[in-house]
Formats: C-alpha cells, sequence, structure tokens
C-alpha cells in the first residue's frame, strides 16, 4: 500500500544514505516519507492519508500547519529570528508569564530549554543544588528522556542499554492497579501500598540522601497510567515529611492533554518543579523548559544557577508558545478536551472494551487513552510480553498494520494500543478513528486464547 514510487524512492534513497535515525538498527528499518500535513492528516508522497492518532510523537497537540501558529512563527521570524539568553526579550517574557500565571500557587519563574530531556535534567540539577543532596527517586514504567540523567531516570528498557550515567537515581514502583505490584484489588489498597512503599524506599535510601522524586503526572508512553485519588497528594506529603523536591513531568500531559493546562491540577497537588515540552508549542519550533517554585528560584537569588543553554527561551519558539495560549483560549481546547474525553471517546472505548476480549483495561482521560491488549482477561497475560520483538511481537505488530492500512497512525508500546490525537480533532474524525481501532481489535481478537 504504501509504494515504492519515483517519488517516495528518491526520498527514501538520501534518508537511507544520510540520516541517521533514533533507537533503531540503521539497517534494519524503512522509514515512510512524509510529505505534508494538515490538521489532524498526513500524507505520504503518493497521496496516502493517515488520521493522526498519535500526535506525532504526543505533541501535535494543534494540529500540522494551524493558520495562527504558522503566523506567529513568521511574524517573529521577520521580527527577531533568534537572540541568546542571557538578555530580556519581549516573547521569551511573555510566554514565562503566562505560563507561571497558569502554574501552581508558588510557581515563579520558568527555565526554557529545548525539549523534555533536557527539561528533566535541569530540574534534576535545580533540586540537587537546591537540597545539597544527591539522589532521586524514579519510578519504573516510566520515559523522562534520552540525555544522561534523564535515560537514567527511565524507568522502561529504552535505560537498559545505556547503563547507569547517573548513579544518583534509584526506581521504585508506582500505583498500576491492573497489574498491581501490591497485590492490591481496590484503588484505595494500591494507593495506600503504593506510598507505603515509596516511604520506605525513602528509608532505606536514606531520606537526607534524597534530593527529589520525579514522576509523570500521567504516566504517558508506558501505559496512560493514571493516578489512583489520593496517592499524589500522599507524595507530596512524603516529600514536605523528608524534605525532598517534587518534580511532576509534565512533558507528554502538560498543555492540555488531559484538559487541564497542567494534569496536576486535577489531582490536587502541587508540585516544586514542573517539567514541560511537546504541547507548549505543539512542537512547532523545538521548546521545552522547568516551571520553579518561588523557593527554589530563591535558592539561586544571590548563588549563580550553572547551567545554560545557546536557545534557551529561543524567539520563534517562544512566539509559538504564546500563540499557543491565544489559540487555546480561542478554541476552548481544554473545555473541549474534557468533554469529547467524557462524552465521546470514554464510552465508545467501553464499548470496545465490551465487544473485544483482547481488551483487558482502557485506562485515561481527556486526549490520552491506552487499551491493556491481552491474550487472556482471567489471567490478564499481555497480548505480547513485555519488551517482546521479532516474532514474539507480532500480534501487536498485526494490530498496528490493521490501524495503517486503514489509513489510522496509532500509538502503540509493547501490549498496549493507545489513543493520543491532535486536540483539535472533531468529532466525526474522532468516532472515524475509533471505527478503525474497533476493526483492527478484531485481529487482536484473533490472538485471544483465554
Ligand atoms: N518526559 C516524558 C514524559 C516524555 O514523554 C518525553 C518524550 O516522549 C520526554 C520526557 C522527553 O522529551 P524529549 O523527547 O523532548 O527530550
Amino acid at each position: 500500500r504504501f509504494g515504492d514510487t519515483a517519488a517516495q524512492r528518491e526520498v527514501r534513497a538520501n534518508d537511507r544514505q544520510y540520516v541517521f535515525h533514533s533507537w533503531s538498527a540503521q539497517d534494519a528499518i524503512d522509514p515512510l516519507p512524509i510529505a505534508k500535513g494538515e490538521g489532524v492528516r498526513f500524507w505520504d508522497y503518493d497521496g496516502n492519508e493517515f488520521l493522526d492518532f498519535s500526535s506525532q510523537l504526543v505533541n501535535l497537540s494543534l494540529g500540522h500547519q494551524h493558520p495562527g501558529m504558522v503566523r506567529a512563527i513568521q511574524d517573529q521570524a521577520g521580527r527577531l529570528a533568534t537572540i541568546q539568553p542571557a538578555v530580556a526579550n519581549d516573547v521569551r517574557s511573555e510566554l514565562a508569564k503566562r505560563i507561571v500565571d497558569v502554574s501552581f500557587d508558588g510557581a515563579r519563574s520558568v527555565f526554557f530549554t529545548n525539549g523534555g530531556a533536557d527539561a528533566n535534567e535541569y530540574a534534576i540539577r535545580m533540586a540537587r543544588h537546591h537540597t545539597g543532596r544527591n539522589k532521586v527517586l524514579a519510578r519504573y514504567r516510566s520515559y523522562h528522556g534520552s540525555t544522561a540523567t534523564a535515560i537514567t531516570l527511565t524507568g522502561e528498557p529504552r535505560r537498559w542499554a545505556n547503563g547507569t550515567l547517573d548513579v544518583g537515581v534509584v526506581h521504585f514502583m508506582g500505583p498500576y492497579l491492573y497489574r498491581s505490584a501490591f497485590y492490591a484489588e481496590t484503588p484505595e489498597q494500591e494507593t495506600e501500598r503504593a506510598l507505603a512503599h515509596l516511604e520506605q524506599t525513602i528509608q532505606l535510601e536514606g531520606a537526607n540522601t534524597i534530593a527529589a522524586i520525579i514522576l509523570e503526572t500521567v504516566t504517558g508512553t508506558n501505559g496512560v497510567l493514571v493516578p489512583p485519588p489520593g496517592y499524589l497528594p500522599g507524595v507530596r506529603a512524603l516529600c514536605d515529611k523528608y524534605g525532598i523536591v517534587m518534580i511532576c513531568d509534565e512533558v507528554m500531559v502538560g498543555f492540555g492533554r488531559i484538559g487541564e493546562w497542567f494534569a496536576y491540577q486535577a489531582f490536587d497537588v502541587k508540585p516544586d518543579l514542573v517539567t514541560f515540552a511537546k504541547g507548549v508549542n505543539s512542537g512547532y519550533v523545538p521548546l521545552g523548559g522547568v516551571v520553579v517554585s518561588d523557593a527554589i528560584h530563591q535558592t539561586f537569588a544571590t548563588t549563580p544557577f550553572p547551567g545554560g543553554l545557546t536557545y534557551s527561551g529561543h524567539p520563534l519558539a517562544c512566539a509559538s508558545g504564546v500563540a499557543t495560549f491565544d489559540i487555546y483560549k480561542d478554541e476552548g481546547i481544554l473545555e473541549r478536551v474534557r468533554d469529547l474525553g467524557e462524552r465521546v471517546v470514554a464510552p465508545r472505548l467501553a464499548e470496545l472494551a465490551a465487544k473485544h476480549p483482547s481488551v483487558g483495561e482502557v485506562r485515561g482521560a481527556g486526549m490520552i487513552w491506552s487499551l491493556d491488549l491481552v491474550r487472556d482477561r482471567a489471567t490478564r497475560e499481555p497480548l505480547v510480553p513485555y519488551n517482546a520483538a521479532g516474532e514474539a511481537a507480532a500480534p501487536m505488530a498485526a494490530v498496528v498494520a490493521a490501524c495503517k492500512d486503514a489509513g489510522l497512525w496509532p500509538f502503540a508500546h509493547f501490549n498496549r494500543l493507545q489513543l493520543a490525537p491532535p486536540l483539535i480533532i472533531s468529532e466525526e474524525d474522532l468516532e472515524r478513528g475509533l471505527a478503525i481501532i474497533d476493526a483492527a481489535l478484531d485481529v487482536a481478537d484473533s490472538y485471544y486464547a483465554g
């Protein structure tokens, strides 16, 4: 279906010859050449169309070529395309102000980075200087980026081959009731036992050695794990008790993915540092950052912060960040994400779970959802083993192929089919994509053994 035409061939040839790709054995991949995008769709050079249920890498919240975003970047390019970080600049300050204005009570400033990994690097560095401690607790089933500390924080196989690049990192288990590490049967038990486990980890590691606890507010790629009631406030309480900095990684779920500016706002918790990227400007120009509490800001009031980036607060990136705030307001993005999530996605996915035995559990909120696919509902054996590759991963590959053949670009990870469409998606396109997923789940069902 994705043809070997002259147009595709030329782009492919230069790619294969000259581009070194992420996370891949270079000879084992054949990246699909993509020619253009518009809204929630993109096309290859032969005109094959894909409905994007993955928002690229869960960054394209406002869809491709949003006129307000393109205009903001063009205007800024015509005015001042770049400027170094040590000077003050109108769009940089404006974006920082708007981010602080929608942040937690006590948020003071923003340090801008180029993306999510470096946002986490800098958040950890701030926490270490602030506390004078070195260890950082991070969760299993997490992704925090691919630079040295960020990949070490990551609690899944992308870390393994990289070894331990930051010896201060210690991992712990978070709540995941469907596959509970705590023998819990209710969300309340899961919360209580996950918190007891975390406190024990803190005690065994030595509370006075721990600078920070970092967690994805809602775990993204590793399963769309929505924290059970009380968990995040419980983490906050432990941080307060032991003088530990609480860092929420909102790179994937910040900026409206679950219908709040920041996901922690849905869970009654106030972090000390918040990292963001992706949705801040839908990835139109690389941008990330750290929202800094007043207390941590004050640590660096008279002592210099030892860190920086040439492109910190890049004007093109910041201009598209400011435009993001305007567009979210004009188009009521947060409200529509909550509405479509509750009114359309949740009930439709519940129907799919009732219809398809291979759907073990549906989880999510707003515009990020996960279908935990299983071979057997009773045992909850995943449709493919954890970190499966090759033949072992074939059932998931077949589900993904069924989506792509029907014109849907899905977001899949291990045994899970995840949904993260652009936040501007119409109800009609949402229904269309869900219908394709419905059909693709027939393929998952064909492997069901329960
Ligand atoms: N943190 C989370 C939760 C992410 O999902 C990602 C990327 O997917 C990152 C950090 C890393 O962001 P980046 O790829 O911009 O470095």
